[in-house]
């Protein structure tokens, strides 16, 4: 490649802004063998483009934790008794990334790994990855993909070269959706911190559909131990809510109420009609709602029994609403 590039790049910014793709994006372009001129893209006919786009290019290593390569493989069935996957980079896969840099490359061009995301290694896999970037190899590059750099190990920080990557402005993430046939979804931009290819990714899990269903039951709450039922079977069925986000979901469905009942405008539903609720609302008992299921959140990523669970989110919940 005729452009010279840091051979250690960090991609930062928060989810949904397009890091991971710009990336593959990148990777395509260094190992593509046609002639290229410096601003033209990957040509995506080559040999090497088509076993990239296959998942099967001899020179591209792409490490992730265990449980996001199960997620993209849409296998969401847990096989009874199946060791729970890693949520963290394992030594073991550093160390097949080493045997990799340090044998020659297939196809005699640039060699590609990247890590998505960075924080998913510990302290002994991130040391174990700073050992090989300390030797220096010409024709190797790695790009590291990171939601949360500032959490990064600082000599891992300092052996990269950062890129930031910001959210995009409104208009431009609506167009996005919009040429994705995704235009009716825009109203969940503020609910996903302006990234535009979380909204996606929520529309195509399924996910949307049961935040839809969530919205609605807020805007008319009803009994609570009736509302658990109904949201057990949410958390529970298939492309479900996980807990964790119906509970983050709950958190700023409170939070936008108390911004609306001291006249400020809603930050996450700046489209649902919650402006009649937050009239009625007392804001003592918002306030300690909030307080409350926010002491619950910690539970939610493994509740003991999920329907008491559920039963007590929304009979805190939902105190302020009924008043
Ligand atoms: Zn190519």
């Amino acid at each position: 490649m005729d452009v010279q590039l840091p051979h250690a790049l960090l991609f930062a910014g928060q989810p949904g802004v397009g890091k991971r793709e710009l990336a593959d994006a990148l990777a395509a372009r260094l190992l593509c063998e046609a002639p290229l001129k410096a601003h033209q893209p990957a040509c995506g006919n080559c040999p090497s483009c088509l076993m990239f786009a296959n998942g099967n290019h001899p020179d591209f290593r792409l490490l992730q934790p265990d449980a996001a390569a199960e997620s993209e493989e849409e296998t969401p069935v847990a096989e009874e008794g199946k060791k729970k996957a890693s949520k963290q980079i394992r030594i073991q896969q550093i160390r097949e990334v080493e045997d990799f840099f340090h044998v020659g490359g297939h196809r005699g061009g640039a060699r590609v790994c990247i890590i998505d995301p960075a924080e998913a290694m510990n302290a002994i896999t991130a040391n174990a990855l700073l050992k090989i970037l300390e030797e220096p190899s010409a024709s190797f590059y790695f790009i590291m993909i990171s939601h949360r750099w500032r959490r990064l190990l600082p000599t891992l920080l300092s052996r990269s070269r950062r890129v930031m990557f910001g959210r995009p402005a409104e208009g431009q993430a609506k167009r996005w959706l919009a040429e994705r046939k995704l235009a009716e979804h825009a109203k969940w931009l503020p609910f996903f911190g302006h990234a535009p290819l979380e909204v996606a990714d929520a529309a195509k899990s399924g996910r949307l559909k049961a935040l839809d269903a969530l919205v609605a039951d807020l805007l008319k709450p009803a009994d609570p131990l009736a509302q658990a039922a109904r949201w057990e079977a949410l958390v529970k069925a298939d492309s479900a809510l996980p807990m964790e986000e119906l509970v983050t979901t709950l958190q700023k469905w409170l939070f936008d109420l108390g911004r609306l009942a001291i006249g400020a405008p809603a930050r996450y539903f700046p489209q649902a009609a919650m402006t009649q609720q937050a009239k009625r609302i007392s804001l003592p008992a918002l306030v300690q709602a909030q307080q409350q299921v926010g002491q619950l959140r910690a539970w939610s990523s493994h509740p003991l029994n999920t329907k008491l669970f559920l039963e007590d989110l929304c009979v805190r919940a939902f105190k302020p609403l009924k008043t």
